[in-house]
């Protein structure tokens, strides 16, 4: 059982009126009497003596029947024209119903209810109210039925998803190849960690279908705001560039705005993690990338230098990391190294420097072929 408090009842204290004797235009004396018991010769409040007055006080007002409309799917609760969310159990959203409805009355003092469900038949709560109060200083007790109507209705939200409603598609696409099934993969485990997450304060944050199509994967989401943040979440993981095209879709017959659709299209980088690019006649393997920056290995200098996603285009792919060999040393001195071709096996000799000093005669070097050139990686 609830035993919610209304404090403002405290604080008030009773407001009498006190009548006793007063005179007509005659000048005659006139006694004030209780029209209730017909005691004179007291002290009335509102027009009744004291126990007439506390017998007949009626310590709060409340309507017969109150109705709380919930929504069936996700449980928010429709307070004037606005869905509110909510957690609460359907019990505790009979009593918050209730207690929003009640009216205290002034002259209660030290006001607690507590409220008791005593039948549920369909969508119907009947409940007791019991009030305890001081009234001019004595407690009174008291007892009054409430019928609460649920209705369970779908708010607008969950009828847009429950219709499949979407605001934007997420593809997932890959530059001149297909997305790989492990960037698949970590794609739909991040769409899926971020939607639980975001959806508990926002309920369009769904997917409303996932597509697996030949040239990648489609998200329908509900809500355009969520989509751009999954799409720069997903682009933080796997690299690549982002391109929005909306198209009208009609007018919102309620605000007269026109009604877009956004298709957010991330295009996955040519390369991977480990792969040689040539970008403004620099040859670099690709170290790192992030949604912001390709980190970028000098392959001649071994310095390092990032490249921003928006100069992507720059970038030319020039060999894979599966392109990597491995080549043995075979001979070393103070200013050259000499290594065997992985493929023709020709020693080739190299010019040494501080990072292949600590290397012996018999160990392996990685090295890769560009263009007729061999580049040794150090790492
Ligand atoms: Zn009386
Ligand atoms: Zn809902």
């Amino acid at each position: 059982m609830l035993k919610p408090h209304l404090k403002h009842c405290k604080a008030k204290a009773p407001r009498c009126k006190t009548i006793s004797i007063s005179f007509n235009p005659l000048n005659v004396l006139i006694e004030m009497f209780c029209p209730r018991c017909g005691k004179t010769n007291e002290k009335l409040f509102n027009g009744l003596c004291r126990s007439c007055f506390i017998d007949e006080i009626n310590l709060v007002s409340v309507p017969e029947t109150i109705e709380v409309t919930i929504c069936a799917h996700c449980g928010s609760i429709l307070q004037g024209r606005r869905w509110i969310d909510s957690s609460l159990s359907s019990e505790d959203i009979i009593f918050s119903g209730i207690m929003e409805n009640v009216k205290a009355n002034e002259n209660a003092e030290n006001l607690d209810i507590s409220i008791k469900i005593l039948n549920i038949s369909g969508s119907t709560f009947e409940c007791l109210l019991r009030m305890n109060a001081l009234v001019l200083g004595e407690p009174v007790q008291r007892e009054c039925p409430v019928k609460v109507i649920l209705n369970r209705k779908v708010c607008p939200d969950c009828s847009k998803f429950a219709s499949g409603y979407y605001e934007a598609v997420i593809q997932i696409r890959a530059d001149k190849r297909l997305p790989s099934p492990e960037e698949i993969r970590r794609s739909d485990n991040a769409i899926k960690e971020n939607v639980e997450r975001i959806s508990k304060k926002n309920r369009m944050a769904y997917i409303s279908q996932r597509l697996k199509i030949k040239e990648g994967v489609d998200y329908y989401v509900g809500s355009f705001k969520v989509a751009k943040k999954l799409t720069s979440t997903l682009k933080n993981i796997l690299g690549g560039t982002i391109k929005e095209s909306p198209r009208l879709m009609g007018r919102d017959k309620n605000t007269g705005k026109d009604l877009y659709r956004v298709w957010i299209s991330l295009r996955l980088p040519q390369f991977q993690k480990g792969d040689f690019i040539s970008y403004k006649g620099l040859k670099a393997q690709v170290s790192d990338f992030n949604g912001d920056k390709i980190h970028l290995r000098n392959l001649e200098s071994s310095g390092t230098a990032s490249v921003s996603w928006r100069d992507y285009k720059k970038i030319k792919v020039i060999a894979k990391k599966e392109d990597i060999k491995s080549a043995m040393i075979t001979a070393k001195t103070p200013k050259s190294i000499q290594i065997l071709h992985p493929d023709t096996y020709q020693p080739m000799d190299m010019e040494i420097d501080q990072e292949l000093l600590k290397y012996e005669i018999g160990e392996e070097l990685k090295v890769v072929e560009i263009e007729g050139t061999l580049y040794i990686l150090k790492t």
